[in-house]
């Protein structure tokens, strides 16, 4: 990282990478303005950095324009987990369109670096196994994770545009599933569901057969990732894939949070949602050879830590972001 101290907005910043993010970059030393409509999160994961001096919290929706001097935006506002993004589409496709157009905006006023938060998802249900960032992807534009998948590749379409017509300093990053502490207890991705399940003796909600693969990747490596990218030559401007390449079943995932949890929940099965990806696993080829970056830890190990985390806070302390069921 550069040593000079800087002005950082980072949206969605009360999210899960969000606040890890914040929080690396408060204890950098720099001046950071955290933006989030709190939608899916809520202020309990940066509550602890309200009395610092260089950490500013924004309630603010990024659909909307936002004006403030900054060097560099994180842009990470958006729904990620598939039951929340699908309650609201049209303002999962306004977040990560707008809220693109907005923060790009910015960038191009103020002549800031600007960090798009991308996804796996815009390979959509692959045939091409692990996915090279030069995989075009098989995304289905009318299906109903079409709102989170054609969003994010849009985000991406703008943010190259910007760059190539406004000469913006764009960097965009791919980021495959990643799991740790201060997902949010009804988040309803699969890492914190399972754990939730486990610790508090409910059944394990297996969607299909369980024989779909993901990678995962710890927050700790991800945040590394992202920094790297950040503070890369110019001409980096992704897309990149940061993810762990272990691949893993859903079965498998739930059979390891069984074991260390020691818990008695059964498995369950339940319908596999419309258009749910069977495969994905990152090639990382480019990060390793651009960035010098690598995930260093492993799924138990990272899991380990994401149990302990759940068990230390207070389900009565979080509310529901939707009622909303995965279709
Ligand atoms: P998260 O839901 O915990 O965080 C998203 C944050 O954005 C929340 O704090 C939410 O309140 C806020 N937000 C949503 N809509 C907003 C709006 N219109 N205006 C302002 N704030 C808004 O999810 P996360 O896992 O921390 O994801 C962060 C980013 O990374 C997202 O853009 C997501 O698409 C991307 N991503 C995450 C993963 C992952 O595995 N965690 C994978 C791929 C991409
Ligand atoms: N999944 C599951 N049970 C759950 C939540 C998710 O079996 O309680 C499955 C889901 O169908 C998908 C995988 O786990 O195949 C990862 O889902 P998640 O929502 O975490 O993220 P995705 O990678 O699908 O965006």
């Amino acid at each position: 990282m550069s040593t000079h101290l800087k002005r950082i907005l980072i949206t969605g910043g009360a999210g899960f990478l969000g606040s890890h993010l914040c929080q690396r970059m408060v204890d950098a030393g720099h001046d950071v303005i955290c933006l989030d409509n709190f939608f899916t999160s809520q202020k309990s994961n940066i509550v602890h950095l309200l009395d610092k001096p260089n950490f500013e919290l924004v309630r603010h929706d990024v659909t909307q324009p936002f004006m403030a001097e900054v060097d560099e935006i994180y842009n990470l506002a958006c729904p990620a987990s598939p039951v929340h993004y699908q309650y609201n589409a049209i303002k999962t496709v306004k977040t990560s369109v707008m809220g693109a157009i907005n923060m790009l905006g910015l960038a191009k006023r103020t002549k800031a670096k600007i960090f798009q938060a991308s996804t796996s998802e815009v390979y959509g249900d692959p045939e091409i196994h692990p996915q090279p960032e030069s995989y075009r992807g098989s995304v289905n534009p009318i299906g109903l994770r079409a709102c989170y998948d054609e969003g994010k590749r849009c985000a991406e379409t703008l943010f190259f545009d910007y760059h190539r017509q406004n000469g913006v300093n764009i960097r965009v990053v791919r980021i495959f599933n990643t799991y740790g502490p201060h997902m949010h207890p009804y988040d309803g991705r699969v890492v914190s569901n399972f754990i939730i399940q486990a610790i508090s003796g409910q059944d394990i909600t297996i969607y299909g057969d369980g024989s779909q693969t993901r990678s995962f990747c710890y927050v700790d490596d991800l945040i590394n990732g992202f920094i790297k990218l950040m503070d890369a030559p110019d001409e980096v401007t992704g897309p990149v894939n940061i993810g762990n390449p272990g691949e893993f079943t859903i079965k498998q995932l739930a059979e390891m949070v069984i074991e260390m949890t020691g818990s008695k929940s059964k498995l369950i099965y339940k319908p596999l949602p419309k258009d749910d990806p069977t495969q994905r696993k990152p090639d990382i080829t480019i990060a390793q050879e651009k960035l010098g970056w690598e995930p260093k830890i492993p799924l138990a190990e990272g899991l380990a830590k994401t149990i302990e985390y759940f068990q230390s806070i207070n389900l009565a302390d979080y509310r529901k972001p939707t009622d909303h069921e995965v279709q």
